[in-house]
């Protein structure tokens, strides 16, 4: 069996065992509560991780905005619930954290991954606003899930098979300009991008000024997949293009993906190809020019540019040089004469 080893850095013994790893904040001390945060992935049941629904079911109390209170009430009708609106964000983490602290074991929820645009960071920003330290009242529990890109591109292919970023056209807290400009940034820098929260109802001018960006830098037939709900009732997807996209209904329980310039669609995929096929034949041999397991070998423009910059460097030089040596001449000359 392998041994699993967690190395803190900050003042906790490393510890190892066999199999498994320990987790120091799984000690709870007599009289302390626990906060697990908790992503519950992209709804239903299937793909929960057996953590997340075991800390649910362990839970004295859950607390989570409605809608995924919702998805969760069949696993929690003995419990405590505290629903609350989407705009209570604050407030939500504040009586996770107190309630917590009364010894109770409290499960907060956020769909997908409660550290991607979920409540993770929010608890963390209150637990050190009111000076919290990992040793103190409540233990603090970090629950994984399954986040909106995952689940959304498991359902259309392969589309993260390359670099991929996520970008929230939410601009309720953060402001647009700075969004535009990693949009920008992205699409030149060919990612495959994953817009998350990229239309609501008050919201529908982001999604548009999105399209244009990424247009500069991208081929109107770029494939882009639209994902709603996914893994609920109301699942719905649709595979379009980027001159296209905007034609269907985009929401706010929607993940837009948007393909590099290497996506492809096969048989309705969406698929971004890691490369193989740079360096081996579909027989594995390996292509002439490239080594296994060695940098892939490439035609760089960035390193020819320079080379030819220094070559244009190199032959300036020469030519001040033929004209020093000329002048050294012919000052040499001209005293000869007088
Ligand atoms: N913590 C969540 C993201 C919260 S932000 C996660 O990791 O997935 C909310 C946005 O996530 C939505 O606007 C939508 O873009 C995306 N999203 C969340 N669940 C989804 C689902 N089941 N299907 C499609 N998109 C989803």
């Amino acid at each position: 069996m392998s041994k699993a080893k967690l190395t803190d850095t900050t003042g906790y013994e490393t510890i190892e065992q066999e199999g498994v790893y320990h987790d120091p904040q799984q000690e709870v001390k007599e009289g302390y509560g626990t906060l697990s945060v908790v992503g519950i992935g992209p709804g239903g049941d299937d793909h929960i991780t057996p953590k997340a629904l075991k800390a649910i079911i362990n839970a004295d109390m859950v607390i989570g905005y409605t809608t995924y209170i919702k998805l969760v009430r069949h696993l929690i009708k003995d419990k405590e619930i505290i629903r609350t609106g989407m705009t209570e964000e604050i407030a939500r983490a504040r009586a996770a954290i107190e309630e917590a602290q009364t010894g109770k074991k409290v499960v907060l929820i956020s769909s997908g991954d409660a550290g991607v645009y979920g409540m993770c960071g929010l608890v963390f920003q209150v637990l050190q606003e009111i000076g919290w330290t990992r040793d103190q009242n409540p233990v603090l529990n970090i629950i994984p899930g399954i986040s909106a890109i995952n689940s959304c591109g498991s359902l259309v292919g392969a589309p993260l098979g390359h670099d991929f970023c996520g970008i929230s056209l939410s601009d309720l807290l953060t402001p647009w300009p700075s969004i535009r400009k990693k949009i920008d940034c992205a699409a030149d820098a060919d990612f495959v991008i994953g817009l998350y929260n990229p239309a609501s109802g008050r919201r529908t001018r982001q999604i548009v000024e999105a399209k244009e960006i990424i247009s500069k830098y991208r081929e109107g037939s770029t494939p882009v997949a639209l994902v709603k709900s996914a893994y609920r009732h109301q699942q719905n997807i649709v595979m379009t293009d980027l001159d296209n996209f905007l034609d269907f209904e985009i929401g706010m329980n929607t993940t837009v993906i948007v393909g590099s310039s290497q996506t492809i669609v096969y048989d309705g995929f969406m698929i971004t190809p890691r490369g193989y096929t740079n360096k081996y034949t579909w027989d594995g041999d390996v292509l002439e020019g490239q080594q296994p397991a060695r940098s892939l070998v490439v035609d760089d423009p960035e390193a020819d540019k320079a080379k030819e910059l220094s070559q244009d460097q190199l032959m300036r030089e020469k030519r001040k040089e033929q004209r020093r040596l000329k002048r050294l001449k012919r000052e040499q000359e001209n005293k000869n004469n007088d």
